[in-house]
């Protein structure tokens, strides 16, 4: 049976941990908040759902002292706190040559920054739908329904491949292999590259936000850039659909009465993750020579706010 680590147990790690173990894997979730890991270990994870409450016994452990070896390793850290996680892990002797690593965060390019630690061969993407928030400590708050789309960073399908897809599905995790998880990344990070900085630099909600008669006005510019560069690196998006998955996202009754995750990060003065979004198609723009002023603008609009946090 695969050993599964999730690496950086938060709102999401929690979640997909949590699925899996209940799953009947053998599962730890690594972290580096203490008081997370430690209540954990005491009480197990506790979890509010929309209709119930309870809690599963799960082991945690504190990134400086994980020491096992695993068959897979799952990224849930926040994307700026990735490449440390994985290369302690590596320094832990907690990677062997045939361990998987998949991330499963939101953004861009993690593939190019985690190939630096460990050969690209062992990586794989994966783009979630599922959300999670916590409520403190070892307290998750799992609503709503989602999925997941999954593949190898090199686009081959392999024996990891089948075994990845079988533990989430076994874990109802509603998961797919994709042929091209890469637009599906892009097509995400697009949606997010969007509405995070718009909503909080406005300080609204996707509702607000949308509510203004003008709001394409403000949304396709962005997009037009991401098509842009994403085409660059030999990925095709529609612009006009992308408008869409952005509108479809303003209802009250889609996602419009929440703050994208951008700003709840911002409001707990915590740093965000612009530079894996909008920071990176400025980046690309940059190697590409194609300009992305608009991205580029939004990025520093964002880290102008977060300079207030220090
Ligand atoms: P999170 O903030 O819940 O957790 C990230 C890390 O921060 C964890 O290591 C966690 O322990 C730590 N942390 C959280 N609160 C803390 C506190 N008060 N004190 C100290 N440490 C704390 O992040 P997340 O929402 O799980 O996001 C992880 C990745 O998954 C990101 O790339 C995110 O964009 C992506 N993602 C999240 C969701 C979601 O609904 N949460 C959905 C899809 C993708």
């Amino acid at each position: 049976m695969y050993k599964i680590g999730i690496a950086g147990a938060g709102a999401m790690g929690g979640r997909i941990g949590v699925s899996i173990k209940e799953a009947g894997y053998d599962v730890t979730l690594i972290d580096n908040w203490e008081a997370h890991v430690k209540r954990i270990n005491t009480d197990g994870m506790d979890i509010k759902t929309e209709t119930d409450s309870y809690s599963v016994n799960i082991p945690a452990v504190l990134t400086k002292d994980v020491s096992t070896e695993f068959d897979l390793i799952i990224i849930l850290t926040k994307a700026m706190h990735s490449e440390a996680m994985l290369q302690q892990l590596q320094e832990a002797g907690c990677i062997h040559q045939n361990t998987a690593i998949m991330s499963m965060m939101n953004g861009l390019g993690h593939e190019e920054r985690l190939s630096q630690i460990v050969p690209l061969s062992q990586i794989y993407l994966a783009v979630t739908m599922w959300t999670a928030g916590l409520r403190g400590p070892g307290q998750l708050l799992l609503e709503g329904e989602g999925s997941i789309y999954l593949q190898s960073a090199d686009g081959e399908t392999d024996d990891h491949t089948h075994a990845i897809l079988q533990i989430l599905n076994d874990a109802n995790l509603n998961a797919q292999i994709s042929s091209n998880v890469f637009e599906a990344i892009w097509s995400k990070a697009t949606l997010n590259s969007v509405l995070n900085p718009l909503c909080t630099i406005l300080n609204k909600t996707i509702y607000e936000f949308g509510n203004y008669p003008a709001s394409d006005e403000m949304v396709m510019p962005i997009i037009e850039e991401i098509v842009a560069v994403a085409k660059a690196k030999d990925i095709h998006l529609d612009s006009h659909a992308l408008l869409k998955k952005v509108e479809s996202a303003y209802p009250k009754e889609a996602q419009g009465l929440h703050y994208p995750s951008m700003h709840q990060d911002y409001s707990k003065g915590r740093l965000t993750e612009i530079d894996y979004l909008n920071g990176q198609i400025a980046a690309y723009g940059k190697t590409f020579n194609i300009p992305t002023p608009i991205n580029a603008m939004l990025t520093h609009l964002v880290h102008q706010l977060e300079s207030k946090l220090q």
